[in-house]
């Protein structure tokens, strides 16, 4: 009886990492209900900060990663998850350095369990023109934008090639991965890098039950467009918050977007529900890449 229940289980998926009810199938996998978990980069405050407490209501365990500088961020983040009855654990990490990520990896399958989803989200941005860019502007933006993504996730396909049950791999991306905006077009080359990537690579992880995807915010408040509208207001004059509010002349949906809006798509991106997605990187933009 029970090794017809296992053999039907396997005919089912029940033991890969992406059923309904993924603590109990773990269960078949490791004989011990273990629950799912994320990692989160960049994940102290933004956007990264509401797709951690998200996943934590979706009921992930998850690491909450940023950099040393912003443990307090970090702290109040793993104690808003805890409180919602999941595990959190804090790593600080640069993302761009591969062996960081490495031990970032380690550290959260010690203290939470095997990876189930790697959410590549920490970014940086500057405000320039090409024109003016130099080497080491655009070295430091690769560094983290996309050799930081690269990192991320070839660290969590190698956990889940050796856990055997596949994952989810999901990138942040942006909307000027699909059309640039003035004055920041390095980063804009950045995003179009992870989008490109996001797409190689689950063509090559595919075999291993591996999907990839991304996420392409369009303009969302946070620290980050703070920095970008007050770069921006310093090469064309504009007041403090002027650049941002001139985003919504070209969103459909006439606002801007929170963080939350963004978590939404990568709550779908990280559940069973995405199971059939694989090398997209979804606009979350307002409609405002086609207008
Ligand atoms: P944010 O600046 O509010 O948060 C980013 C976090 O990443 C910060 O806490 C920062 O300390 C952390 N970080 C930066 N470099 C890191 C590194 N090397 N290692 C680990 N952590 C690092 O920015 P946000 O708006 O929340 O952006 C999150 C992601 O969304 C970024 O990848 C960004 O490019 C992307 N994005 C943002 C917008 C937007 O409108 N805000 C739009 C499109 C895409």
């Amino acid at each position: 009886m029970v090794a017809r229940l296992l053999r039907l289980s396997s005919s089912r998926g029940l033991s890969s990492s992406f059923g309904p009810t993924l603590r109990s199938q773990r269960g078949f996998a490791t004989s011990k209900a273990v629950s799912k978990t994320a990692i989160v980069s960049g994940s102290g405050q933004g956007i990264g900060k509401a797709i951690a407490i998200r996943l934590a209501r979706d009921g992930f365990d998850v690491c909450v990663n940023d950099l040393k500088k912003n443990s307090k961020m970090v702290e109040s983040v793993v104690d808003e998850i805890k409180a919602l009855g999941r595990n959190a654990v804090p790593v600080y990490a640069d993302v761009s350095k591969y062996a960081q990520v490495e031990s970032m990896v380690q550290t959260s399958v010690d203290a939470l369990g095997p990876l189930d989803v790697m959410v590549a989200n920490a970014g940086i941005a500057q405000v320039q023109w090409a024109m003016d860019a130099k080497e080491a502007d655009v070295q430091k933006l690769f560094e983290v934008n996309f050799f930081g993504v690269l990192w991320q996730d070839q660290v969590a396909a190698k956990q889940f090639i050796k856990q055997g049950s596949g994952g989810k791999i999901i990138n942040c991306a942006s909307i000027v991965a699909f059309r640039p905006f003035l004055m920041i077009p390095v980063y804009c080359a950045t995003k179009a890098a992870v989008r490109s990537l996001t797409q190689s690579l689950a063509m090559e992880l595919a075999q291993h039950k591996i999907t990839v995807n991304g996420y392409a915010p369009g303009v969302v408040e946070s620290s980050m467009w703070d920095l970008i509208d007050a770069g921006m207001g310093s090469i064309n004059g504009l007041p403090k918050g002027q650049n941002f509010e001139n985003t919504k002349g070209s969103i459909t949906i006439g606002r801007t977007s929170v963080p939350d809006d963004v978590a939404k798509m990568v709550s779908f991106l990280a559940s069973p529900d995405s199971d059939y997605v694989t090398g997209q990187t979804m606009l979350v933009d307002g409609g405002m890449a086609f207008s």
